[in-house]
This record gives C-alpha cells, structure tokens and sequence, in this order.
C-alpha cells in the first residue's frame, strides 16, 4: 500500500499511517449538534472529513467511518450549566424535543448531500446510546477517577491529571485551565471548577432525562463520544477526527474519560481541521455574520454578493490545507467559482480530445504529483494546482501544441477522473443542471416550434415571429433549416 503520512495533533508531528489492523481502518469524527441549521461552520469539517473517507478508499483500506449526531447533552455553556439547546429550541417552539433533532438532523443530510458529502458508514445518535454511556461511567467511577455528588457525576480532573496528566491535547496544564475557568452559580456541586460532568441529574423542568442508578438525569456532552467510538470502532482505533475548536475541552475530556475507564487513548491518530472565518472575523450569531448552508446555496444573506452553488463552497474548502485557516469572502468565492469551472472545462476537453501518434508530455508525472500530495496530509491544494498545470497543457493539445497517444489520453483521463472527482469529491454541476433541464426545455420547445411550423405553413406570420422572439428573450436560439428547424439553449 501507498504510504501515507498524517499530522497527529496528539503528538504534534507528521506519522507514517500504520492502522492497528490494516485493511481496516476505524475513524470516527465529532458530527454536528442538530438545534440549528447547518451553516458554513459545518461544511469545513465534513468536506475535509470526507475527503480523509474517499482517499484511505482509495488507497485500499476497508473504513469504518463513524460520525455522530449530538441530539442531548450539549449544553449552553461549556460549564456543565444552562440548558440543553435542543430542549430550549423545542420549548421555544412548543415541539417534542425528538422533533427538533429531527428536522435539523434533515436539513443536516440534506445540505451534505449537496456538497457532495459521502453517507458514514454509522451515524450513531447520543440519545440512541444512554445505556451505553451509563456503563461507561460507572467504568470510569469504578476506576477511581469520577465521584458523585447530589445525584450527579463528575470526572476527577485532578486525580486524573496526578496519574496520566491532563491536556496532553490542547497542550494546556492543570493550572492554566484553572486561572482561565470562570465560577458560574450552580457549581458547588463539584470538587473543582475544571471537574466536567459525565452525568448530570435534571432539574424538575428539564425535559430530556432518563433513569440512571444516580439520578433521573442526562448524560454529559463529552460522554457520548467515549462511549459510541468504543462501541463501534473498539477500545483502540486509528483516526479521530474534528474540527479545532473542539480540541478543548471536548476532545481533552474524551481522551480523560476513555483513558481513565480503559487505561489508555483509544485513538491513535487525532486529526482536527482548522477554521473558517469571515471576512477575518470569527462566525458567530452575535456579530452578524452567521451564515447557513442555505442562505450561501440561494445568496439570501446580506454579506452575499450572489448565491454560490454547493460544489463552489467545497471546491473553496478543498482549496486550502485542512490545518490551515480558511477566509470566506465574496472575492474568494468568486475566484473559487472561476476556479472551478476552469477545472470543469479542462476535464471536458479532455474527453473530447483526439489521440496522435506520439506524447510530447509525460502523464505519469500527473498521477505521481497527485498521489505524492496527497500523502503528504492530505495537501488537496496541491492536487488542485496540479491538476491545473494539466489542464493548461489539455488546453494546449486542443490547439496541437501538444499531442498524447491514445493509451496516454486513457491515463490523463483516469488521473482526473480519480481526483477530480473520487478524491475530491466534485461534481460537474453544471453539465448536470443544463442536462436535466434539457431533459424538460426539449419537448416543450419541440411542442412550440412544431406550433410555428404551422403557423408558417398557414402564412401565419405574426404567430411565427412571435414564438421565435419570444424563445430567443428566454435563451432559446431557433435556426431555421430547409427540413424544418434546430434550436439550442445559449
Ligand atoms: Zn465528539
């Protein structure tokens, strides 16, 4: 198998990829909280994500790819405090909370779809798993790194951190973490601000809760994560995955919950991507510049210049190195739409170019630089400027200044076909919208232009010009020929 070499932000250095038990490979990624639309924040994750699915495909690995929805237990404040949002929005609006998660569990399919976004090969729901996640804190509690406290459960950060050290992810120390968390009302049940809950019990009005031997209560944000990882992928694994700004305290309570209950890390390798922001800004609600899914897919969003179609905004998040820092603006969407549909020509070309007896280029080289990128932490930027260096040099064999064998067209086809489109995941929208449009425009236009030929034979003149002008106002240009006529959409 190819090698792969990966950055692991666990141990802060580029590793040769070594599942534990090659062909299968286990990946799990921290899915979305469904209380909300998706929004720009969420395509980041789940294009870099599901690039990491196609390619270790690609490269012959059988994946388990695991991504979760957080139906229960998130919580308003990262301080174990507030209420669960789900439970609020279904207050708000008067609905099961089972609906809420619903829905947007919905819009979230639906959005990915679009982004071309591949189905995981599980999508476990934390509400789905609270048996699962009691047994794993009564391990925990079992281990002597949790305690009870009014029918609630907290983690021992602090035992914890004497025996295995706390932070070893976000590279923090106890005592930074204890100088950085507020005191909020309502924690006096813990031992210590930096304690996180595993189980909290429910206040009287709390609506999601379920029988617990504590309490009638839920179980903490970060347990559910521990518990369906170990469920479907085993007590180790090889890839986690998410975005950075789940790194603390989400990933760090994890990597403490599963070492504190099975003695160590479950994951081998932690890979998070970075993050979007906007205009330089970071997104949030507050600052007006919280943008969803589809308010970018239709342009309904005041900082819009115009709609951006799904694959632009993958082909945009797939344009810079998942650990770098992406900034959405009108300018860059613009340049990746251009970008794109540049690419979409030059595979077009491609499939239409004619064989000659000799190559002038060296298409290996395509193939190698792609896979070479690739391997190196999935740099899908560089895939994308190779790929582009070839499409100049497709465009240049359509004009004969360059010139491939048929057996080296067939592999320059494979090669884009590959990364174009398996690896990266992009579809040619649209080739796809005007072939399904056509699919309906053509009888309808056939059935108009079969009423002018009538009005022609009937010397109906009036009527004949009229559908013709009309058809070239909407983009139908109608040629007359001596058999009848031929018509195309410009
Ligand atoms: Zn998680």
């Amino acid at each position: 198998m190819e090698k792969f070499v990966l950055y692991n932000t666990l141990t802060r250095r580029k590793e040769s990829f070594e599942p534990i038990a090659a062909p299968n490979v286990g990946m799990y990624v921290c899915g979305p909280t469904v209380y909300g639309d998706p929004h720009l924040g969420h395509a980041r994750p789940a294009v870099t994500f599901d690039m990491m699915f196609r390619y270790l495909r690609s490269l012959g690995y059988k994946v388990r790819y695991v991504r979760n929805i957080t139906d229960v237990g998130h919580l308003e404040h990262d301080a174990d405090q507030g209420e669960d949002k789900i439970a609020k929005k279904a207050r708000l609006e008067q609905l099961e909370p089972m609906e809420v998660a619903h829905h947007y569990t919905e819009r979230y399919h639906d959005a990915m779809r679009q982004l071309g976004v591949l189905t995981p090969s599980i999508e476990p729901h934390a509400s789905g798993h609270i048996i699962e996640q009691i047994a794993f804190v009564e391990r925990i509690l079992k281990a002597g790194y949790a305690y009870e406290s009014n029918g609630s459960i907290y983690f021992d950060v602090e035992k914890y951190d004497r025996d295995h050290r706390y932070g070893r992810l976000s590279g923090r120390n106890l005592e930074d973490i204890v100088t950085n968390t507020r005191e909020l009302d309502g924690q006096s049940d813990k031992h210590h601000s930096y304690d996180f809950a595993l189980w909290k019990k429910a206040s009287p009005e709390h609506i999601m809760r379920w029988p617990s031997p504590w309490s009638d209560g839920f179980p903490g944000w970060h347990m559910e994560c521990s518990a369906m990882s170990t469920k479907y992928l085993g007590e180790r694994f090889d890839i986690h995955g998410g975005g950075m700004d789940l790194m603390f305290p989400h990933h760090e309570c994890e990597i403490a919950q599963s070492t504190a209950a099975l003695g160590h890390d479950s994951a081998k390798y932690w890979v998070h991507n970075n993050m979007i922001t906007i205009n330089g800004q970071k997104m949030g609600k507050s600052l007006g510049n919280f943008i969803t899914l589809e308010q970018l897919f239709t342009g309904s969003h005041p900082l819009l210049a115009q709609a951006y179609s799904p694959m632009t905004i993958r082909f945009f998040v797939l344009q810079a190195h998942y650990r770098s820092t992406l900034d959405f603006s009108n300018e860059a969407l613009q340049a990746a739409e251009k970008g794109l549909d540049r690419l979409m020509k030059g595979v077009e070309t491609l499939s239409k170019l004619k064989p000659a007896a000799t190559s002038t280029v060296d298409v290996a080289e395509a193939e190698r630089r792609c896979a070479d990128a690739m391997a190196d932490d999935m740099n899908s930027p560089m895939v994308i400027s190779t790929l582009f260096d070839w499409v100049r040099i497709v465009n240049q064999a359509a004009e004969w200044q360059q010139s491939l064998t048929e057996a080296d067209l067939m592999a320059l086809r494979a090669t884009f076909s590959k990364y174009v489109f398996d690896i990266l995941g992009l579809r040619d929208e649209k080739s796809a919208t005007a072939e399904s449009g056509r699919d309906l425009v053509s009888p309808l236009v056939g059935m108009l232009l079969d009423m002018r030929m009538q009005a022609k034979a009937a010397k109906d003149w009036a009527t004949s010009d009229a559908i013709r002008d009309r058809l070239t106002e909407i983009g139908i240009r109608v040629k007359d020929r001596k058999d009848g006529y031929d018509w195309e959409i410009e």
